[in-house]
């Protein structure tokens, strides 16, 4: 099996469990919990945060994040696309009784500046009260530059409102941007939240453990948080089992992303290739270009049909849904690469795909 439908499939190593099993453990409710106090300190001194809180998902760090900036009836500038306005089930207008504002994105993945700036409400009783701004990074595997971020955070501090990152796959922008620029992946890292009030952090994604995300932000703010975590059910006991895998995944696994990103080039250039060897491909298939470790691959609804039984029963499993883009229906695949897919594995896929277009080349 050769799972590409998410970073969250990937299972603990033998490494990471060996560090689960020896952890200290103590009850993290009562803030005793060694191991867990290690990984939130670690978290906080190499991404320039005061305080860092585990919690059982990003879902719930994100809402954790929202209903500690802000009180009942206020406002949150999102994006159409966030996790925290779409993928979340509404968490933040159920039970953080929040309105979000949503915008549309730019090509790039960014709210625009003066798009943010017109969603800001004056002060007028008809409107909610505007208090937080959320950014996404990165958002859909792309990634939001430091001066973009940077920006934003300005903007925040200038209408004196809150902004928070979620960074659920921060790492991989940070990862990605440092190979551009040479620098060390947490020097970026902490370079993309500066300014920022808070970040969220999945480490069951990119990074490999099991369960688990941290929340990030000053020592005040995360003392409401903690309150909040325990209303929202999130209060955990010996967590350092959980944490001493997201402290070996922050030690060992960030520096590996870039492997994932190289995987993920090595998959768009090979399915480009089969693009030029086999024509009848042409105007059936869209790749959008990698920035990290996901591909958006577009295809016709016919493709489709004949190419994902196809994978599946050869053991390649993806994730995808249909859209509609200029008009015209497509199906929309995504291949995520993460540390349980090996440069070996997509060799075969690309094995796989070649067989697949060669015989539907042959076909009428
Ligand atoms: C995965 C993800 C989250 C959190 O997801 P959980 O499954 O709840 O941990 C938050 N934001 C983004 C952008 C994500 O991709």
């Amino acid at each position: 099996m050769i799972d590409f439908r998410s970073e969250t499939v990937t299972q603990p190593t033998v490494a990471m469990k060996e560090a689960m099993v020896t952890a200290a453990l103590g009850d993290d409710v009562f803030q005793d919990d060694p191991t867990t106090n290690e990984l939130q300190r670690f978290a906080a001194e190499q991404l320039g945060f005061e305080a860092a809180l585990f919690a059982p998902s990003g879902t719930q760090t994100n809402l954790i994040a929202m209903m500690s900036h802000c009180q009942r009836g206020d406002e949150v500038i999102v994006g159409q696309q966030w996790h925290t306005y779409r993928w979340e089930a509404g968490g933040m207008a159920v039970l953080g009784s929040l309105q979000p504002q949503p915008l549309e994105l730019q090509a790039e993945g960014s709210l625009a500046l003066d798009d943010i700036i017109a969603a800001i409400k004056p002060d007028d009783p008809h409107f909610a009260r505007t208090r937080l701004i959320v950014i996404e990074n990165t958002v859909g595997g792309k990634v939001l530059t430091p001066e973009y971020m940077a920006a934003v955070a300005e903007l925040a501090k200038k209408h004196q409102l809150a902004c928070h990152i979620d960074g659920a796959r921060l790492m991989n922008a940070a990862s990605r941007l440092a190979t551009d620029r040479q620098l060390p992946v947490w020097q970026m890292a902490r370079q993309l939240c500066q300014g920022y009030d808070s970040l969220s952090l999945c480490l069951s994604k990119g990074l490999g453990a099991p369960v688990g995300s941290l929340l990030l932000g000053s020592a005040s703010f995360i003392q409401r948080a903690r309150r909040i975590r325990k209303m929202l059910g999130g209060g955990m006991r010996q967590t350092g089992m959980l944490a001493a895998a997201g402290l070996y995944a922050l030690q060992y696994h960030v520096e590996r992303l870039a492997d994932d990103h190289r995987h993920c080039q090595q998959l768009a250039d090979g399915l480009r290739e089969l693009m030029q060897a086999y024509p009848k491909l042409q105007g059936q298939l869209e790749l959008e270009p990698v920035q990290t470790n996901i591909l958006f691959c577009d295809m016709t609804p016919g493709l489709a049909a004949e190419l994902l039984p196809y994978l599946q029963r050869r053991g390649v499993q993806l994730s995808g849904s249909n859209y509609t883009k200029s008009g015209t229906l497509w199906h929309r695949l995504r291949w995520v690469c993460h540390l349980d897919i090996s440069s070996d594995d997509i060799l075969d896929t690309l094995k796989v795909m070649d067989n697949f277009a060669r015989s539907y080349q042959a076909t009428e």
